[in-house]
Order: C-alpha cells, then sequence, then structure tokens
C-alpha cells in the first residue's frame, strides 16, 4: 500500500498566516511546471518499489487552479507508470472561489472523487485579515454546489484559536459544516510562523494572538461538539464520520510508504524521507537537465522509533509496544514515564498498545517528547 502527493506550487495570492511553498506569479511558467512534475513521476518510477497505489493527493499551493488537461496530464502519467487500485482515494485540494459547476464537472471528468476544501472561516472579517480569496458567501455555497455534484466524500478545513474569534462564533463554523453534511473535518489552531506576514504584523503589535488557554477552549469545544454530532477524533486535528477516515492521512500517520513530486515535496520509503528543493524555477532546471531535485535523509532506528511516538500517539490507532521494541528496547525510564501518564489520566493502554486520553491529546507533543529516545540511548 503507497500513496502519490502532487504538490502544485501556485496561488492566486499570499495568506498572511501561509509558510506553505507555492508562488503567486506562475502564469509565465505554469505548463512547463506541470510538464516538470510529469517527468519527475516518470523518472521516481522505482521510488515505491511496484507498490499498488492506493492514494493520489493534489496539495500545495493551490490544486484547483489547474485545468482538466493539466491535471489530466498528470493523472495519465500516474496511472501508466504505477500500479493504481481502481478504487484509490484522489483529493483535490480546492479554495471555495475555485468551486464552480464547470470545474467540478472537470474534475469529475479526470476521476477526482475527494475534495478537501479549505474554508477556514465563515466570518469576513477573519478572512480578509487571513488575505483568502474568497469571501464568507462562498464558503457556505461552495459544499452544497460540490454535493449538488455528486461529490459526496468531502473535507473541510476550520481555524481556530484567531485572534478576535469568541468561543461562541466557533461553535457557529462547527454546528455549520456539520449541517452542510461534510463527511470529514480537519481542524487546525492557527500558529505564527516565521516566514508570515502575520508573524511581522504580530511583532508590531498589529494583532494579538489567542492565548493558550482560549485555544484550549476552543480546541475542547470542538472535540465535544463533532463527538455528540457522530464524529470520531481518529487523528488529534482530523474527525470523520464513520468510515470516512482519510486514506491519504492515515498512510502518513501508520508510515506506509509515499512519493512526494513537484517543489517541495517530502517521499519516505520506510527507512528514508527525501525532500525536493522548495524553488519552482531550479526544480524546472534540474529536472529538464536530468539532475537530481532532492535530498535524502537515512533514518536510524532512533528516528523511527521517535517518529512512531510523535505520529502514533496523535491518532486512534495508537503505537504498538511490539513495533516500537522492533526498533530499540523501551528502557525503564520510559516505562516509568508511561506509568506517570497513565496515572495523570493522559495515557492509556489495550492489548499492548499505547494510547492517549482526551486530556492527553492536549499535550499530545510534549508527551511524545517526553518518552522519545535521546541521543545517548
Ligand atoms: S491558498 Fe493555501 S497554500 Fe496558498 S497561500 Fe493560502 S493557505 Fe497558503
Amino acid at each position: 500500500m503507497a500513496g502519490i502527493y502532487i504538490h502544485i506550487p501556485f496561488c492566486k495570492q499570499q495568506c498572511t498566516y501561509c509558510d506553505f511553498h507555492f508562488s503567486t506569479t506562475f502564469e509565465g511558467y505554469r505548463s512547463e511546471m506541470v510538464n516538470a512534475i510529469a517527468t519527475e513521476l516518470r523518472t521516481r518510477i522505482d521510488y515505491l518499489e511496484g507498490k499498488p497505489i492506493e492514494s493520489i493527493y493534489f496539495g500545495g499551493g493551490t490544486p484547483s487552479i489547474l485545468n482538466e488537461q493539466e491535471l489530466s496530464l498528470l493523472l495519465t502519467e500516474v496511472r501508466t507508470n504505477y500500479q493504481v487500485n481502481p478504487k484509490a482515494e484522489i483529493t483535490l485540494e480546492t479554495n471555495p472561489d475555485d468551486i464552480t459547476q464547470e470545474k467540478l464537472t472537470e474534475w469529475k471528468n479526470v476521476g477526482v472523487n475527494r475534495l478537501s476544501i479549505g474554508l477556514q472561516s465563515f466570518k469576513t472579517e477573519d478572512l480578509e485579515w487571513m488575505n483568502r480569496a474568497h469571501t464568507a458567501d462562498e464558503s457556505r455555497n461552495c459544499v452544497v454546489l460540490a454535493r449538488a455534484h455528486n461529490f459526496q466524500n468531502l473535507t473541510v478545513d476550520l481555524m481556530y484559536g484567531l485572534p478576535n474569534l469568541s468561543n461562541q462564533e466557533w461553535k457557529y463554523h462547527i454546528l455549520q459544516v456539520i449541517e452542510m453534511g461534510v463527511t470529514h473535518i480537519s481542524a487546525y489552531c492557527l500558529t505564527v510562523e516565521e516566514k508570515t506576514v502575520l508573524n511581522k504584523w504580530v511583532k508590531e503589535g498589529k494583532i494579538h494572538p489567542a492565548s493558550e488557554n482560549k485555544q484550549s477552549e476552543q480546541f475542547l469545544l470542538l472535540v465535544e461538539t463533532l463527538e455528540v454530532h457522530g464524529f470520531e477524533q481518529y487523528e488529534i486535528s482530523n474527525f470523520c464520520r464513520p468510515g470516512h477516515e482519510a486514506v491519504h492521512n492515515s498512510n502518513y500517520w501508520k508510515g506506509e510508504w509515499y512519493l512526494g513530486v513537484g517543489p517541495s515535496a517530502h517521499s519516505f520509503n520506510g527507512t528514508s524521507r527525501s525532500w525536493n528543493i522548495a524553488n519552482n524555477q531550479k526544480y524546472m532546471q534540474r529536472i529538464a537537465g536530468n539532475e537530481g531535485c532532492f535530498e535524502t535523509e537515512i533514518l536510524s532506528n532512533r528516528d523511527q522509533y521517535n517518529e512512531l511516538l510523535l505520529t502514533g500517539l496523535r491518532t486512534k490507532y495508537g503505537v504498538s509496544r511490539k513495533k516500537l521494541a522492533t526498533l530499540h528496547a523501551i528502557s525503564e525510564s520510559t516505562e516509568l514515564k508511561i506509568n506517570e501518564f497513565n496515572s495523570a489520566g493522559w495515557m492509556t493502554e489495550i492489548d499492548g498498545v499505547l494510547l492517549l486520553t482526551k486530556s492527553g491529546r492536549l499535550k499530545a507533543d510534549y508527551i511524545a517528547a517526553e518518552l522519545f529516545l535521546d541521543v545517548n540511548e
């Protein structure tokens, strides 16, 4: 089982909080970029060693900027060179302003069967300071339109912990998306990343981020509201109706292999991780010159052990002691910490699998870091 991630490094405009890799001035070279990504798909055919492909994910950037021919060219390249399961999940990240009748028909034509919609908010004031390209009305209407075009497998992104977002407004946003009938929700707390406009504003005192207390309150509100309405929290930031877990995301968390193509995309094959150059011009030049466009890091057993904790503890699948022990013996000091976290009500263990409780999920990164193997172990 494996997945393919395709990074489309184009955006209409720059959201103030975003530090992903993209360009807003791409029209002059968009077809050159699409062809370069197609070439990378061909040249890295051996990376996944013939494993069947269960998930294809167009991320970015904003892949919904691509037209039907461009999407079709990339998907044909994947289908020609890899063993794609006919039932594979094919996800396209979209922004509400790109969701039109015409585009939805194009996406159906090329075989996209899941949309990931970057709604973020229904509040005009927040969409404006975030510099999102869509309006609150577009946030409200896009899901209805997508469902009318028979896209039943829909996930939306929402953001909490925004400077002036009240708990009441946040609950309203959650209830809105439930009412819209989506099957999957990803919700992220706003983080202030270094190289962003938001960071500049925070430093200048123009924007005051929400307090940690407020962030925790809104996280708990999210978890409780979605639970009451039949959603399962299968990863800290991801919730779904039964049976609608994202294949793509679950693959990451379960340590399955994936190939990432396009500038800045990451790949993983069990024992090593690679990352493509995050520069559009250099990426295209290297692909054209048949030069390597990525760097690779071999993961030691310690790296793999720590990653298993970091990702596994965030999910409902937890971390199997057996799997940990195949990488490194679990030390006495780690056992003591596990006991401590159990007693604090943050962790539990079922059939040899370590899992976080609801209150433990609030401290997931801290707990994982406490259980990490350090360099001397
Ligand atoms: S559309 Fe997405 S990738 Fe592009 S700037 Fe906004 S958040 Fe970042």
